[in-house]
């Protein structure tokens, strides 16, 4: 096995590295992460952000060109993630439309929602949002109850999500519901686009635990939805949710990002504070751990690229990257000692970023489907165990 990168990977990462020299916004790259005042100033900052990426087409590099990427293979998608990394340059905020959206359009979607939809999802002129999960259908998304039905050219929807990350700045949103009210589980559920401007749509900010607002409640009461914005066959949805679900779990580059600066992180807590030999060891681990998961997540994109499909094995990828960011954090709490739990003031550590990163990874092990149901899918569907 060769690990070396190939010149074109390498002449990419020059390029890049000398173009976030260059635009990584001021406070980014040093340990003095930019404040703002609101969350809504956030994602203004972001959405531009991820536009200047996306305009040197750095935002989905390895799409096709003709959706606007770059056909950048799996080395150099890589070789982005480590870069940005190194950069410490902020996130893109469009992550479910470059994430999920794209690769289930261009997987499922007629060619026409492709020139629609995938170049302003690069551009993040167009933010999207994940209408799976329903208060009473999450884990077990099947037992979905919102329904749409149909009525001429359109869909009429009527239901609730919940869960719904960023659903308050999304312009556009996937839906599952059912469509043909006389099937159970998984037979019977399309997938379509929804406007998330249309009238009957409200949506509900939920606080979390970190202060800020990601998530929302969604109620769609009569949402009309054309005809043209059903992705795949009618009925035959549950299919490309699979894909959208594979996705989200099997490839995990932003992970990437984040345990490599949460480590870098480690490191100089550990230089400033001193760290004894037992914290040593448990450094090293996540050294080793960081380099397992770059390995890792090498693999999923390279069979990405040669056109197979994302399987169950999948579920790995999430289960890992989950619990180590969940030990990660534990980590660096301990190196905080006391400090650690200020949210900001005089006396915290890089004004409080590190423990509402740390309250924030709590729910690692419960989105893109919890652990517990990732060891099910393994059990059932990789090692073929019973019921
Ligand atoms: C930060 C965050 C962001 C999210 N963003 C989105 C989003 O944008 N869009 C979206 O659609 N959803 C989103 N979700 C929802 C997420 O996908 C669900 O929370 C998740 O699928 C679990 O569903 P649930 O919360 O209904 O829990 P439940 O399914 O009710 O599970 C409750 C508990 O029971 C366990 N359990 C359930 N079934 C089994 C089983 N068969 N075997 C063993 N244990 C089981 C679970 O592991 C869990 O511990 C988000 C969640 C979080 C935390």
């Amino acid at each position: 096995m060769d690990l070396t990168f190939s010149p074109a990977a390498e002449a990419f990462r020059v390029e890049l590295r000398t173009w976030l020299r260059e635009n990584v916004p001021a406070g980014y790259g040093t340990d003095s992460f930019p404040e703002f005042e609101s969350q809504d100033e956030e994602v203004v900052f972001f959405r531009k952000w991820q536009a200047r990426l996306a305009e040197a087409r750095w935002v989905g590099a390895h799409w096709p060109a003709e959706y606007g990427g770059r056909g950048a293979g799996p080395e150099e998608h890589y070789v982005l993630q480590e870069e940005m990394a190194a950069a410490r340059a902020p996130e893109v905020i469009n992550r479910i439309g470059v994430n999920l959206v794209g690769p289930s359009l261009m997987a499922h979607g007629t060619e026409a929602q492709r020139r629609r939809y995938l170049a302003r999802i690069l551009s993040a002129e167009d933010l999207w949002c994940q209408l799976f999960s329903e208060p009473g259908a999450g884990s077990d998304l099947t037992s979905l109850t919102t329904r749409a039905e149909i009525d001429g050219d359109h869909f009429v929807v009527t239901g609730q999500k919940v869960w719904t990350s960023w659903a308050q700045y999304a312009d556009y949103g996937i839906l599952i519901a059912r469509t043909d009210p006389s099937q159970r589980g998984a037979r019977g559920i399309s997938y379509m686009i929804v406007d998330m401007r249309s009238p009957g749509v409200e949506v509900r900010p939920l606080r979390q635990l970190t202060g800020t607002s990601e998530f929302n409640e969604v109620f769609l009461e009569g949402v009309r939805v054309p005809r043209e914005n059903l992705v795949g066959e009618l009925h035959a949805g549950w299919t490309i949710a699979q894909t959208t679900l594979a996705h989200e779990r099997g490839t995990s580059p932003r992970q990437l990002v984040i345990h490599r600066i949460l480590l870098e992180d480690m490191l100089r807590l550990a230089a400033v504070r001193g760290a004894d030999a037992a914290m040593r060891q448990r450094i090293a681990q996540f050294a080793i751990e960081v380099e397992v998961t770059k390995l890792n997540n090498w693999r999923t994109l390279t069979r990405l690229v040669r056109g197979d499909k994302l399987g169950p094995e999948s579920s790995f990828i999430k289960l890992y990257w989950s619990d180590m960011s969940q030990r990660m954090h534990d980590v660096v709490m301990d190196l905080l000692g006391p400090a650690g739990i200020l949210d900001g003031g005089p006396y915290s550590v890089a004004r409080g970023r590190l423990l509402r990163s740390y309250l924030y990874y709590r729910a690692a092990s419960i989105f893109a489907g919890t652990n517990e149901v990732q060891r099910n899918i393994i059990a059932q569907r990789v090692l073929g165990l019973p019921r």
